[in-house]
């Protein structure tokens, strides 16, 4: 007796230990973890339309609401805009979709007092189109755009200041992997890069620009500079298809949602306070600020004695138990420092 009570005492000890530094846990102790992705999905993927084009209006957006799918439209609210303002100002975000930071006019700055404008002014248009989020967002410099001179990745620190000034998160700082998908790709490759981030439980990221067949502009610029900008849409449709027959495994979502969530869970750690035989009461640990970093968790709640939970408290909030199947049980939080307890009967 006295020889079991001390491995449990151990087996909790390491559970503790294990909590400081991630949210695995053995499997002989089951306690509520941390899903490594929104509503337990195996994987994220995120989908990112650049530039405000009018293939993104005509052919893209619809496609991607009749699968419901949410995407990320970089704009650029001084280039190609006008016309469809009123897409992008009021139906987009009501759609779910949401408007990330592409520079006003995508010609870079001469001085940081231009880039205050080319990148503040789409912040604050930005914010007051979503008045009920978090100002956190994603910036793009554009292509080889010029900030005082130099590639935005050789701009001096005052340019990355003021990205930071308005809580823009650097798609081009060297830590956010892209594919930048163009017809050059066969639908096979794309195939086996989502298989690949579904078996790798990884977040992966595509963009696109023009979606439509190669105009002659489209033509020249490819022998000027090489670079391929189309996307023909039956790829795009055979790809989204192909996204759909995959959703159960896979958190389609707009990148500032999926790097919220990847910031928090790095940021995170949840330690048992005790447990009994009708409840389990943990302690959720958080670094980020919950004014920006605002994306719900996803927690994977155990059985406990072979009981089922019935009832999740953070704090004072009742939290919502969705069954997944047998005896996979999740259920989303805040991201907050708090106290959830877990009840069983
Ligand atoms: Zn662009």
């Amino acid at each position: 007796m006295k020889r079991s009570l001390r491995k449990y005492l151990y087996i909790s000890y390491l559970v503790a230990q294990f909590s400081l530094c991630g949210t695995s846990y053995p499997q002989v102790d089951q306690l509520p973890e941390i899903s490594r992705w929104y509503n337990s999905y195996d994987c994220a993927i995120s989908l990112r339309f650049d530039d405000n084009l009018d293939s993104h209006v005509e052919y893209v957006i619809p496609l991607l609401n009749e699968y419901d799918f949410k995407a990320t439209f970089m704009i650029n609210p001084g280039r190609n805009y006008d016309e469809h303002k009123d897409f992008w100002e009021i139906q987009l975000p009501q759609m779910g979709h949401k408007l990330g930071n592409h520079t006003w006019h995508h010609e870079g700055a001469k001085n940081p007092e231009e880039a205050e404008f080319e990148i503040g002014e789409v912040s604050k248009l930005i914010w007051q189109l979503y008045p009920n989020e978090s100002k956190l967002n994603v910036f793009a410099s554009g292509g080889g755009e010029e900030w005082g001179g130099e590639p935005w990745e050789k701009a001096l620190p005052v340019y990355k200041e003021i990205v930071k000034e308005y809580y823009l998160i650097d798609l081009y700082d060297g830590n956010h992997p892209n594919i930048d998908l163009n017809s050059d790709y066969s639908i096979k490759e794309i195939k086996s890069i989502i298989n690949e981030t579904i078996s790798k439980r990884k977040y992966q990221a595509f963009s696109f620009h023009k979606i439509g067949s190669k105009s002659l502009v489209d033509y020249a610029r490819k022998i000027i500079t090489g670079y391929n900008y189309t996307f023909e849409e039956e790829q795009l449709l055979e790809m989204i298809k192909y996204l759909n027959s995959k959703r159960e495994n896979i958190w389609i979502a707009p990148i500032i949602q999926i790097l919220k969530y990847e910031t928090e869970f790095e940021n995170s750690t949840l330690e048992l306070v005790k447990r009994n035989t009708d409840k389990i009461v943990m302690r959720l640990k958080i670094e980020t600020d919950p004014s920006l970093y605002d994306q719900e968790l996803t927690l994977i709640l155990p059985t406990l004695d072979n009981l089922s939970p019935v009832k999740i408290r953070q704090d004072d909030f009742e939290g919502i138990i969705f069954q997944l199947s047998d005896k996979e049980f999740i259920s989303n939080i805040k991201p907050i420092e708090s106290s959830i307890v877990i009840y069983y009967k």
